[in-house]
This record gives C-alpha cells, sequence and structure tokens, in this order.
C-alpha cells in the first residue's frame, strides 16, 4: 500500500499529514499528488469528503517551499465559489504549512479591504479567494496576477450553478500561460468540460467515486406527503421535520436543514426556535460574522440545527453530522447528492431524509435517475389532522382565540415581527380554515355538538365519511364545506 512517504513530499508536510493524524493517503490525494509534483496540470473528479483540499494543497506546499513571494504578486492562488469554502481552505493550508515559512491570504467578502491589501502588499504566497473579492482587488490595482504558477480551481460545480464562470475565464487569462492548472468538480457539466478544454494543458484526469454516486454509508429515506392543501405544503413539511426530529431522538445528534429558498431558511430556522429547538439559518444574505459564528457552532457541537442553503453549505467539511434534511426536494438534481454528503462522513453512518409533495414529482424522478436507484420510501411520523376535526377546534376555540389573539398580537408584536413569513403563513391558512368552518354545513354542526370529546379526539386521525354526507365525486375525501351546502344553506350563512 502507497504511504504518504513514497509520494515525494516535502518533509515538513509530511510531520505536518502526522501530526492530522493521516496514515494513508486517499484515492484523489494518490492520484492527484504526483503528477502535481511534476507540475502536470490535474483535473479531479471528487466530491469533498474525499480529501481533495489536501490532494491540492501538500503538492503546493511542497513545490512552493523553494523561492519567496514578491510584494502584490501572489504565487499561487486557490480560487472557491463561497466564502466559507475559502476559509476551509485557508484553515487547511495552515494544517498542512504548520512548519513551513509560507505566508497566506484570504481574500473573501464580508471583511474589510484594507487588511487584505496589507497582506498583499507585503507579498504573499498563497491567496486564496472567491472569484468576486479577487476581481474587485485586481480591479483596484492592488493585485497582480502575473506571478502565479500555481492557480487551484475547487469545486467548479459549484461556480457554474453560481454564475462565476465568466469571472473564472477572466482570472485565468490574467494569469500567465504558462502556470500548472489543479481542477476540481464533482461533475463534469458541457460547460465545466469547455472550460478544462480551453485552459487545462494535456491534464491527469483522476475521478475518484463514480459521478453523482451516493455514499453507501447514507441511508437515504423519502418522505412523501400531500399537503392539506398546497398552501399549506410548507406548514406541513415544518410538521413532519419536528416529528422526525422527535421520533429520532438520541439518535439525531445534529442536523442541516436544506431549503431551496433564503426566505424559507429563515422561516424554518424561526420556526424550529419558537417550537424550542436550537436552530440558526446560514445563507448568503446574513452578514459574514454571523454565518463564521453559526458555522462555528455547528462545528464544536453548541449548535444543534444548520438550516441552509445550497450556496452555503455546499463543501462544507463538518464531521459527525448524523443527520440532513431535504426540507424541500433540490431543484436541480445534483444538489441532491451534495445536500446528502454532509453526512456519512468519515467511516461514520448517516440518515439523509427528503420531505417531498406531489409538486415535486419531476425533481425527484431527476434525483432518481441520477442515483440509480429509487430513494426508499419511508413512514411519515406526522399525521394531518383531518379537515374537519381542526374545523371543530377552530370553531371551538374561535370565541377564545378572537379575544386572546388580539391580546397577543399587542404583547406579541416583536415576535410577530421577527417571523414575518410564517406569521403571515400560519395566518393566512388559520383564516382560511375558519373561513371553511363558517360555511360547513348546519346538519354537521348538529351533529358534531351531540357528540362526546371522546369521539372528538378520536377522530382527529382520520376523516370519518359519515361526517360528511355522500361523498363528492372527483374531490375525495377533501370536499371543502362550501360545496356541501345547498344554495339556500349558503345564503343563509351570508
Ligand atoms: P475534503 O474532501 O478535502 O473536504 O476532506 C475531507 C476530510 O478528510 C477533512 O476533514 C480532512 O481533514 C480529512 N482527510 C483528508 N485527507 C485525509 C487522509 N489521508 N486520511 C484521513 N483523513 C483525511
Amino acid at each position: 500500500m502507497t504511504s504518504f512517504t513514497d509520494l515525494k513530499l516535502d518533509p515538513k508536510v509530511l510531520k505536518a499529514i502526522d501530526a492530522a493524524g493521516y496514515t494513508t493517503p486517499t484515492p484523489i490525494q494518490l492520484g492527484a499528488i504526483p503528477p502535481a509534483l511534476e507540475g502536470r496540470d490535474v483535473l479531479g473528479i471528487a466530491q469533498t469528503g474525499t480529501g481533495k483540499t489536501a490532494g491540492f494543497t501538500l503538492p503546493m506546499i511542497t513545490m512552493l517551499s523553494k523561492g519567496r513571494a514578491r510584494a502584490r504578486m501572489p504565487r499561487s492562488l486557490v480560487l472557491a465559489p463561497t466564502r466559507e469554502l475559502a476559509a476551509q481552505v485557508a484553515e487547511n493550508f495552515d494544517t498542512y504549512a504548520k512548519g513551513s515559512r509560507l505566508t497566506k491570504a484570504l481574500l473573501i467578502g464580508g471583511v474589510s479591504f484594507k487588511e487584505q491589501d496589507q497582506l498583499i502588499d507585503r507579498g504573499v504566497d498563497v491567496l486564496i479567494a472567491t472569484p468576486g473579492r479577487l476581481i474587485d482587488h485586481f480591479e483596484r490595482g492592488k493585485l497582480l496576477l502575473t506571478g502565479v504558477q500555481i492557480m487551484v480551481v475547487d469545486e467548479a460545480d459549484r461556480m457554474l450553478d453560481m454564475g462565476f464562470i465568466p469571472d473564472i475565464e477572466r482570472i485565468f487569462e490574467m494569469t500567465p500561460f504558462t502556470r500548472q492548472t489543479l481542477f476540481f468538480s464533482a461533475t463534469m457539466a458541457p460547460e465545466i468540460e469547455r472550460i478544462t478544454n480551453k485552459f487545462l494543458s494535456n491534464p491527469e484526469r483522476i475521478e475518484v467515486a463514480r459521478q453523482n454516486s451516493t455514499s453507501e454509508a447514507i441511508e437515504q429515506i423519502l418522505i412523501e406527503h400531500t399537503p392539506r392543501r398546497r398552501d399549506m405544503a410548507a406548514k406541513d413539511k415544518r410538521e413532519i421535520l419536528r416529528a422526525v426530529i422527535e421520533r429520532d431522538g438520541s439518535a439525531l445528534r445534529n442536523a442541516i436543514i436544506f431549503c431551496n429558498r433564503k426566505t424559507e431558511v429563515d422561516v424554518v430556522a424561526k420556526s424550529l426556535r419558537k417550537h424550542g429547538y436550537d436552530a440558526e439559518p446560514i445563507h448568503g444574505d446574513l452578514d459574514q460574522s454571523q454565518r463564521t459564528r453559526t458555522l462555528d457552532g455547528f462545528r464544536d457541537g453548541t449548535l444543534r440545527f444548520l438550516v441552509a442553503s445550497d450556496v452555503a453549505a455546499r463543501g462544507l467539511d463538518i464531521p459527525n453530522v448524523s443527520h440532513v434534511f431535504n426540507f424541500d426536494v433540490p431543484s436541480h438534481a445534483e444538489d441532491y447528492v451534495h445536500r446528502i454528503g454532509r453526512t456519512g462522513r468519515a467511516g461514520k453512518t448517516g440518515i439523509a431524509y427528503t420531505l417531498s409533495t406531489p409538486s415535486d414529482a419531476k425533481y425527484l424522478e431527476a434525483i432518481q435517475h441520477l442515483v440509480g436507484t429509487e430513494i426508499p420510501r419511508g413512514e411519515s411520523p406526522w399525521i394531518a389532522p383531518a379537515p374537519k376535526a381542526e374545523r371543530d377546534q377552530i370553531e371551538e376555540d374561535a370565541p377564545k382565540r378572537a379575544s386572546s389573539r388580539s391580546r397577543s398580537r399587542k404583547k406579541d408584536k416583536p415576535e410577530a415581527a421577527a417571523e414575518p413569513v410564517q406569521d403571515a403563513q400560519d395566518a393566512q391558512a388559520d383564516v382560511a380554515t375558519t373561513e371553511a368552518s363558517v360555511a360547513a354545513p348546519r346538519d354537521n354542526r348538529r351533529d358534531r355538538d351531540s357528540r362526546g370529546e371522546e369521539d372528538r379526539g378520536s377522530r382527529r386521525g382520520g376523516r370519518s365519511r359519515q361526517d360528511n354526507g355522500p361523498k363528492v365525486v372527483g374531490l375525495g375525501d377533501h370536499v371543502p364545506g362550501f360545496i356541501e351546502m345547498s344554495f339556500e344553506e349558503r345564503r343563509a350563512e351570508g
């Protein structure tokens, strides 16, 4: 078996690897390190979690150990799509470059230019940056890329998703033609293929896992749910999410919950917090210090639930994540692979739940096609209250709720203001069901009034046919109250 010592790495790098506790190189490291050390271009098709960061950092440190940086002319450049990923590469660099005298600068948004300028002015061996911030520095005339000998593009497919490809092309053009390029992507979309054909020269191609494969260490479970009404899908999914969290109990050490939109990320995080769970959101609209604080909390185990957008959480190396939830089915099938790959890392097992509604059918099909298997279906631990039982509850509570609501609205103002979207959705749902209850047939009401409390309770899980009179063909059991009423009754109800 090949060991790190067979790889012609700098002795100081070997010492740092030893200190990090690594005994054997991972397949991407075995494939990428030797050609990189020979000065060849490398095209690595690998997902995060495969050890690809060390795959490019270790040879870089070895090659850069000879020579010195000049002011404003970095000797190497690593491009990462997000601030978090760039920061993660910088951390890896610190670990592996221990003992060497190489300098680095991290250029990411949300941090002042002044400090970054000072570092660049002094001269750095390794510049780690997000594309936007790098171009900003370049355009301010503070940076020259003509001294770049090694350029790394990490997570290229994510760059593509984020619209960074024109920036990447521009940056390639700003670096010398003679540079060495180490290029990594989890998938090879046609646009990525085009870029690599254009800018890489006879690269060594290394593919470590089947493209778009999912790890066997991850148990995948699909929870299908038909919402009570279409506009209640998100509310229902929040109920299901909490029910699964409760059901899995202590087996759920921590979880990343992915949503498709930033607003949904905020809503889910706030909703979880409102229900007593320790949750924080992370997405691109939050300021950098908050994002860093949240991630640090999740990494060190003080935060249990991280509610995230794809951009913010993609590629992050967070060990020990027991659960991943796809609160929304991702609209890009590859995102499914990336999301669930946050768990089941480093020899541990993990569970990935996906909550889907009928409107996700198209996306779900694309995912199953991509991963080449059907996602096993699991039971939902949450049962929606039957529409009628819910109506009864609302009607019974109506006078109390009306007054307590107006009181609590005033009293709870800051909390309501802090949760505008959910509040709006929940309120909308409440109003809609109240309307349905107002329109409920008289007979049903009399009927209900004559029934005991016990009976009502036992019907919460399902709707009894006999309550509703003859079923309206085509609407199944979900017959809105007003349809069941005669025209006269509706008029009488006003
Ligand atoms: P990456 O794919 O670069 O995000 O790396 C995933 C994780 O694997 C990181 O936590 C690394 O510290 C770890 N790692 C990288 N190389 C090795 C190795 N040869 N042996 C054990 N762990 C490693």
